[in-house]
């Protein structure tokens, strides 16, 4: 099979990281007969710089006509100071609009090898834990109606939160769809007691679950959820919210992995396409100089492989294989510890290569 995927390499880091899962993704396909088409597109400082825009018109192009968008991260101190429409991390949010993508899928799972990075007591991560944070991206507070106003009381301001059936079936959806494929569990995370957007949410969850009658179905208040990431992060397989309870459960939830370098990310649209990314930012600290972790955008390349092309067990391979250079004890600075082996960007990139199976 031939796939086409648009590659964004970005600023800082991104170049070093992204060359490193092109490799991986270009072993792959010699393991297993596929071969993966990829055209560069800007976007972000560089796209600025060459451009005088943060995400050029043939960029979004370059992304409708492919099949997956794979991209490392954007910005750095040298764009810091333009104004707001032209910073780099403006082109991130215009590509994700762009592009249709309303589902951000974030794992946190904790590697056997990398559990001294989580800051829980050893015996609430024995075996370690696999949690997908399924968030809508498009809708909720962050998009709805706001203003101030003046009141009795002085100024005041207001945001927000507006779910229309159709936000929430499609979010819902993706979480069943993406759960079969993991561990048969939806955990839908919503504030029910107090808020009416949260009624209706749960109603629609409730009403597209009967689709997925194979797929277990529970239920937490947001407030609840919060706490037994913390007290229990192994019950969690899926867990489906809003976008403002999303962000928040999904930086608790990656806090709980200790380990930045390490966490991939998709954000999905309609049918199969997607963008796959690492949640780190460009790193402009480390940038060209050989030290960035590869290991997020290496693992999102196994996300895209299962979750666009269904290949699951490409993905599998890559996911093995960087557990099995963790076991070997290789690591870059960012998660080096004593007794480790300390090795770069390109090093690691390699390694898990040689790893693939
Ligand atoms: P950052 O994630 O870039 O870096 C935070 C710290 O983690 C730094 O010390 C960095 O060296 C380290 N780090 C991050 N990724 C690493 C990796 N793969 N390997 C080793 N170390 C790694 O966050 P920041 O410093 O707050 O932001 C830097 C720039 O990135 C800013 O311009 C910010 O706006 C941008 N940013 C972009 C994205 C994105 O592209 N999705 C996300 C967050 C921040």
């Amino acid at each position: 099979m031939k796939y086409k995927i648009a590659v964004l390499p970005g600023d800082g880091i991104g170049p070093d990281i992204v060359e490193e899962a092109k490799s991986v993704l270009n072993k792959i396909g010699e393991i297993y007969g596929h071969s993966f088409e990829y055209t560069e597109a800007l976007v972000g400082g560089c796209a600025y710089d060459a451009t005088g825009t943060p995400l050029p018109e043939d960029t979004v192009e370059v992304c409708k006509n492919s099949d997956a968008v794979l991209l490392g991260a954007v910005g750095g101190p040298k764009w810091d100071t333009l104004p707001g429409h032209l910073r780099p991390e403006k082109g991130l949010l215009e590509i994700r609009k762009a592009l249709g993508l309303y589902a951000n899928i974030r794992p946190a799972k904790l590697y056997d090898s990398l559990k001294e990075a989580c800051p829980l007591k050893p015996e609430l991560i024995e075996g370690g834990f696999d949690i997908y944070v399924v968030r809508e991206l498009t809708g909720g507070i962050y998009f709805g109606e706001r203003g101030r106003k003046q009141t009795e009381n002085g100024e005041a301001a207001y945001d927000t939160e507006l779910y229309s059936t159709m936000e929430v079936e499609r979010i819902t959806r993706k979480a069943f769809e993406v759960a079969r494929k993991r561990g048969n569990l939806v955990t839908n995370v919503d504030k029910m007691n107090v808020l009416e957007s949260s009624r209706l949410w749960r109603e629609v969850v409730l009403r597209v679950a009967k689709e997925y009658s194979d797929v277990n179905l529970n239920h937490m208040l947001v407030d609840n959820a919060a706490m037994q990431l913390i007290r229990n992060p192994k019950q969690f397989d899926v867990v489906v919210t809003s976008n403002m309870f999303g962000d928040i459960l999904s930086d608790e939830a990656s806090m709980l992995t200790g380990s930045i370098g390490m966490l991939p990310s998709a954000s999905l649209g309609k049918g199969k396409f997607g963008m796959y990314e690492p949640i780190h930012g460009s790193a402009p600290d480390i940038a060209g100089q050989d030290k960035a972790n590869p290991l997020a955008t290496i693992l999102s390349i196994a996300m895209m492989l299962r979750l666009t092309f269904d290949l699951e067990d490409e993905a599998n391979s890559i996911e093995e294989a960087v557990e099995k250079v963790l076991e070997e004890g290789y690591r870059t600075g960012d998660i080096y510890s004593e007794d480790t082996k300390l090795v770069g960007t390109k090093e690691m990139g390699r390694l898990v290569v040689e790893n693939l199976k």
